[in-house]
């Protein structure tokens, strides 16, 4: 159902911008146009990420592949077209990577569960490619533990690309799963800060007392979120294994 009829359902901010425009010298016509780009669009038939209308199915926020079996029965999905469906594979598949083997999200016991299905993923021959992608840059590094011992171990590079791709959709997943609605094109979700950084991991847990009420959590403490609401603007932390957090900003694209 579409209730996107102007100009009742614009929030401030819309409206706001709206305005702005118009001052701006917009001829009517253009407003108008601009006015229907920036109304709230309540179809639930639709790609929460593209907005395209064909091919629908349902994709996982974040990915069941983060989930060791038995998964909980509470993961959400979205509405999502196959096209976006099939892009996020791969990042979804590194994400896992990545935080099975980083040292701090690694040790929790339902990224240990998730371990060997990670292994064997890596293992199959179709994985070549995707192993030399992300190990071929491999150096030895050293983690040193708070009684300040150290131990050998190896690092690989982070494609941050995949990791903000994978935050922005993750973001624009709960968005729709919390309000019920698509984000309008003119927001954007931006990731805030390294998340691999320890400096973001405490500014996260100072962050997270600002906000209201728990953080939602699914799976064991495989992943929890948490949102504070600016009208359509918002501020996220994303909790990935307790240890890792993506802090992710929605405002205007421009
Ligand atoms: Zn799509």
């Amino acid at each position: 159902m579409n209730r996107g009829n102007f100009p009742q359902n614009l929030t401030q901010v819309e409206f706001g911008c709206l305005l702005q425009n118009m001052s701006k010298g917009w001829r009517g016509i253009a407003c108008l146009a601009r006015l229907e780009f920036m109304t709230i669009n309540y179809e639930t038939n639709i790609c929460v990420y593209c907005g395209s209308r064909d091919g629908l199915t349902r994709d996982h926020v974040p990915p069941k592949l983060l989930f060791p079996k038995p998964r909980p029965s509470d993961l959400i999905t979205v509405p999502c077209c196959i096209d976006c469906n099939q892009l996020f594979q791969i990042d979804d598949s590194y994400f896992r990577t990545v935080i099975t083997l980083t040292y701090d999200t690694g040790k929790h016991p339902e990224a240990q569960k998730s371990w060997g299905s990670e292994f064997r993923a890596l293992q199959r021959e179709e994985s070549k490619a995707y192993r030399k992608a992300v190990f071929g840059k491999a150096q030895p590094a050293k983690i040193v533990h708070p009684d300040q011992t150290e131990s050998p171990t190896a690092a690989i590079p982070i494609d941050c690309l995949r990791i903000c791709r994978f935050a922005q959709r993750t973001v624009l997943g709960l968005f729709f799963h919390v309000k019920g609605y698509r984000l309008a094109d003119i927001y954007t979700p931006r990731i805030f800060m390294n998340p691999f950084s320890p400096r973001t991991l405490s500014f996260s847990k100072f962050l997270a007392k600002e906000f209201d009420g728990e953080p939602k959590t699914i799976g064991k403490g495989v992943f929890a979120y948490h949102v504070k609401w600016f009208e359509e603007e918002s501020l996220w932390i994303l909790w990935f294994y307790e240890a890792l957090p993506l802090i992710c900003l929605v405002g205007p694209k421009s």
